[in-house]
């Protein structure tokens, strides 16, 4: 009998967009739903998006759309990016439906009737202007405790200090720039400690956690002797959310209503596929009750499983505050939450200035092949909170030498040779059957969400199948048409060794998985598909399965995710200006590129009409410049630094890149590129110029 499990990865905001950061969860998530399912289980893989919140209202406001429109096309872009990367759900809902409303108000009439709910004055800073209350984020200031300028309401960036936003010197809103006042209002408390009964039993229940997550939960939060704090669960109006249906003027906090979503888009989920919720989320018996529920199944019947993907960000509200609301709902808590730790890049901390804050569209938009990053995040997930860096050196080496080097290639050098596989197995000296044995150690570590573990058996079964065609040598059996028996023979051997490497990797590399299928006519759904080899069938066209990484296209990735504002104003030169005192520091040439890669580039020489500043940009400059034949060209350019006084750089001669995509910037649109050299320092800029004489529009060769 099959098992039943409901799987759900984290609410993405909606106000944000799909970023790597979202793709390991997602690809994590994805990798284990399709491992279930390969194994028979049957599989209710869902999510959402988190909608309310102070942060949907200010976006909507400032875009001039009301919070629904706003919430219709940025849902929709979500699904898009996530599919794009084969994580498509059985459902991706929204937290402001119906049913998220009937869920939380249910919980919220079982908590006031335990007895469970505080009301209590609570003193915020308010904007005036905007008319609402700030959270902490919204406000900047002075550290009280270090003098610090420029920092947020709750922590400083400088001396790390933590402190109440009303503490702040001089606060400012961020909104309005208002001086915020501070104001009093109601808020509504759950009585946490009256509920720790059932989060310590859920904290150790067995397997719900990690033991590394329990024990940090436990010596984090949970700690003898310390009260849990109560939790402040309301927020007065104006805000986006649910407005809480005995305090009108009053609304759920976001993180309140955010983890129902998994709950209603369960019910939305059962309700449109006509599915019974009770064999997918059950009620437990005793809502209200501060004891904890046993978990054991009723003899005959199979317990649906229920599984949380998260980031380690958020333990503290999916440990302690989701097991209390769900268990306050009536509501069966979760199997497991499974926690992942952050990704860095390169060594660093993800940022948008050095371009390694990475959007899920803009890995696309460079060209990548999405399966090379599902691959590549499988390898590192080892089913612990700890983090985990991608290196854009080790991505490429690790994805050419593995999927390409070691999985596609036993393809591509056998797939063309014969026409059909051998009616009966060859003897391949136990390779194929050692492969299958492997299969329940793989199931095993996937199972286990150490898929960096279940990846590496893989790779070594692929080492085994390589030194297998290495040996045979099906290239030279090809010349001697004497020995073409023996030919098909291998061939059908390491095809078989390819398509049992596929079915395991199938979780990590769907379209792998479905290319495998078809080229030896078998198609690989199942886990145990890698236990038979096949033999008979005619082989398939043999297609393109995937190609190298292309380092070109990793810098695309990164220049596409620098800021739009500070545009780098063009590639510096190797030499210094003869007029520099210092010599420049030695930056390494670039990669190596073809003639016909340079001839891409158009370059002509321009003539600056006029140069302006452009308000608020601290950087940009607004050249209105003259191609000749072409025309006139905006272009935004980042040399401010280095030109104080714009206007004296009308009428000069300049070179720009005219065949530039033109780059949409919050000022207005680029038009191309003008060509500076540049040094270390900000000031160091120097435009490049072509001799007297030169007329605007000539190409530059
Ligand atoms: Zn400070």
């Amino acid at each position: 009998m099959s098992t039943r499990a409901l799987i759900t990865s984290a609410l993405p905001y909606i106000t944000g967009d799909i970023h790597i950061g979202h793709l390991v969860e997602h690809v994590q998530t994805n990798v284990y739903v399709r491992f279930r399912r390969m194994i028979g289980d049957e599989i209710a893989y869902l999510c959402a998006d988190d909608v309310h919140g102070t942060g949907t209202m200010i976006t909507a406001r400032k875009q001039g759309v009301s919070e629904a429109d706003l919430i219709a096309r940025l849902g929709k872009a979500h699904v898009e990016d996530l599919a794009a990367f084969d994580v498509v759900f059985d459902r991706y809902g929204s937290t402001d439906v119906a049913a998220n409303r009937e869920v939380v108000y249910g919980i919220w009439r079982n908590l006031r009737a335990a007895g469970h709910v505080a009301e209590r004055e609570v003193t915020q800073l308010f904007d005036p202007e905007a008319g609402c209350f700030l959270a902490d984020r919204f406000v900047k200031g002075t550290c009280p405790v270090c003098g610090a300028t420029d920092q947020y309401g709750d922590s400083c960036d400088r001396c790390s200090a933590t402190y109440a936003p009303t503490d702040l010197k001089d606060a400012r809103s961020t909104l309005t720039g208002a001086i915020p006042e501070l104001r009093t209002a109601k808020h509504y408390f759950v009585k946490l400690e009256e509920l720790r009964p059932v989060i310590e039993a859920w904290v150790d229940g067995q397997g719900h956690l990690h033991p590394d997550t329990a024990r940090w939960v436990r010596n984090t939060f949970l700690v003898a002797g310390q009260p849990l704090r109560e939790w402040d669960v309301s927020r007065p109006a104006p805000y986006f959310g649910f407005e809480i249906p005995d305090a009108p003027g009053n609304y759920f906090y976001v993180w309140l209503d955010a983890p129902c979503g998994y709950l209603a888009t369960a019910i939305d989920w059962c309700a449109a596929n006509g599915s019974d919720l009770a064999t997918w989320w059950p009620r437990q018996d005793q809502p209200g009750s501060t004891q904890a529920q046993p978990e054991t199944a009723q003899p005959g019947t199979a317990q649906p499983e229920i599984h949380h993907f998260i980031g380690k960000d958020i333990v503290y509200f999916h440990t302690l505050f989701w097991p209390a609301t769900l268990h306050a709902g009536g509501w069966r808590l979760p199997s497991r939450v499974h926690v992942h730790g952050f990704l860095t890049v390169n060594g660093e901390k993800m940022s948008k200035s050095k371009g390694t804050f990475v959007n899920a569209r803009t890995y696309l938009d460079a060209g990548l092949d999405p399966a090379h990053l599902r691959y590549f995040l499988a390898s590192k997930l080892n089913g612990t909170a700890d983090d985990f860096d991608l290196s854009l050196a080790e991505f490429e080496a690790k994805v050419n030498s593995d999927v390409v080097g070691k999985v596609v290639n036993l393809a591509s050098r056998t797939a063309r040779f014969v026409p059909t596989l051998v009616a009966a197995y060859p003897d391949d000296g136990g390779l194929f059957a050692a492969g299958a044995q492997a299969g329940a150690d793989i199931a095993r570590d996937y199972a286990a969400t150490d898929f960096a573990s279940a990846i590496r058996r893989i790779m070594a079964l692929a080492d085994r199948a390589n030194e297998y065609v290495e040996r045979a040598a099906p290239w030279a059996l090809k010349k001697d048409p004497a020995r073409a028996a023996e030919l098909a023979q291998v061939c059908t051997v390491a095809l078989n060794l390819f398509r049992q490497l596929a079915v395991y990797l199938a979780p990590v590399l769907p379209r792998l998985a479905d290319q495998a299928g078809q080229l030896l006519g078998a198609p690989i759904t199942r886990w145990d598909d890698a236990q038979r080899p096949v033999t008979g069938n005619p082989i398939g066209p043999f297609g393109r399965l995937t190609d190298r990484v292309d380092p070109a296209k990793l810098a695309k990735m990164i220049e596409l995710s620098l800021p739009k504002e500070a545009p780098a104003p063009a590639a510096p030169a190797a030499a210094a200006p003869a007029s520099t005192p210092a010599a420049a520091p030695a930056e390494p040439v670039a990669a190596t590129i073809a003639y016909d890669d340079f001839a891409k580039i158009d370059l002509r020489v321009a003539r600056i009409v006029t140069a302006e500043e452009v308000p608020k940009a601290k950087k940009i400059l607004k050249l209105t410049c003259d191609l000749g034949s072409l025309g006139q060209r905006t272009i935004f350019a980042g040399i401010k630094a280095g030109y104080p006084e714009p206007a004296k750089l009308a009428n000069r001669l300049i070179v720009v890149c005219a065949n530039l995509a033109p780059r949409q910037m919050s000022f207005g649109l680029s038009e191309g590129m003008a060509l500076a050299a540049g040094g270390t320092q900000p000031q160091e800029l120097f435009l490049l110029a072509p001799d007297a004489g030169a007329q605007p529009g000539q190409r530059v060769m």
